[in-house]
Formats: C-alpha cells, structure tokens, sequence
C-alpha cells in the first residue's frame, strides 16, 4: 500500500474512533439517571395553585367550557424552572395565553410545556440535560392577574396525549388553605 492510501485509511480510522467517543460522550451527557425530576429546583415543594381564579389540578374547569390542560405549580417569581427529562427546545416563544413558555421534545414521543414564564434560558433547538435550568416561574401571559398566584403551567403530553402530571411527579401537595372564599371564586374561574 501507497504511502498515500495508508494515510488515507488511517484518517478514516482515526476520525470513526472519534466519531464513536463523540457519540457515546454525547448520549452519557444526556442520559437520563431518573424517569423524571422535578420541574422545580430539587427541593422545592411541589404545590398546586389554589387561589382566586380556581385550582391548578389538571382538568380543573375553566371559562368557556375549557379544561385545564395541565398543573400549576405554585412558586415564587424568579424561581429556576427545570427540563425534567432530556430533550430538545422545540418551542420557546410568547403567546397571549401562555405568555412566555417552552416546549421541549423528548425521547419516545413525550413533550414537556413550561408556561408563564418570567424569563427564557433557552434557544429555539437547543439540547437542554435532565435537570438543567431552562426558565424561572413568571405571571406573564394570562397569569397576569393581580391576585393570581405566581406559578409554573407544567404539561406533560405522552403520543399527542395530554397527561396528567400528578401521575408522573410523586409528592406533590394541595395549598392547605384555600386563600378565598368559593362563591367569589367561582365568578372567576378562567385563565390558566
Ligand atoms: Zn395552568
């Protein structure tokens, strides 16, 4: 063999044997030690909202007929917000509802959505590690309410499906008291 081709078959194995470190470097970076984390800073109590515009159990009523889609998380402003599995951004933007939220794309058909955000961490696209901080608990969108508790819209949509997340996440608790009366409250279920 030519000088040349052994240089030639030498660099291809040099860069499949990088390739291969890159890949198995890349999927332990990602690996995921648990099914799950909290969506929350680790050892912040997961509680649902429960306040002057209704409760954040998934499927609470809402106005118009509408169900909630997901839970909320009752949990300071500025509060880091967490991916709770490996995966990709595939959504990270504003709307009048959800305000500023994330979606993020995991592995075997599980998306993850993070709502009312105060700030974004992340890129559209962007590879986020199990754990990792991605935005901080917000009112913007229509948590906007004055007295509308600062909270985390979390959902868990499995196959197109939305999930409740009540399911996923053990321990999390129900607001020991209700901050308001029910007659008052009712007038104003709505919103997220
Ligand atoms: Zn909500």
């Amino acid at each position: 063999m030519s000088g040349f081709l052994r240089f030639i078959k030498n660099s291809i194995v040099s860069i499949a044997i990088a390739a291969v470190f890159f890949i198995i470097g890349n999927e332990l970076y990602f690996f995921d030690t648990r099914p799950l984390v909290s969506p929350l800073a680790e050892k912040t109590q997961l509680i649902i909202r429960n306040d002057l515009y209704g409760d954040g159990y998934f499927s609470a009523r809402r106005s118009g007929r509408r169900l909630h889609t997901g839970i909320d998380l009752a949990a300071a402003i500025g509060t880091p917000v967490r991916s709770v599995k490996s995966g990709w951004v595939a959504v990270c933007r504003n709307s009048r509802g959800s305000g500023n939220f994330i979606e993020v794309y995991h592995k075997k058909g599980m998306v993850t959505v993070y709502a009312h955000l105060d700030t974004i961490k992340v890129r559209l696209f962007q590879r986020v590690r199990q754990g990792e901080v991605i935005g901080t608990v917000g009112k913007t969108g229509n948590a906007n309410y004055k007295n509308m508790q600062a909270h985390l819209h979390f959902e868990i949509i499995q196959d197109g499906r939305r999930q409740d997340p009540m399911a996923w996440l053990p321990g999390i608790k129900t607001q020991e008291k209700p901050l308001v009366i029910n007659a008052e409250r009712k007038q104003r279920i709505k919103a997220h």
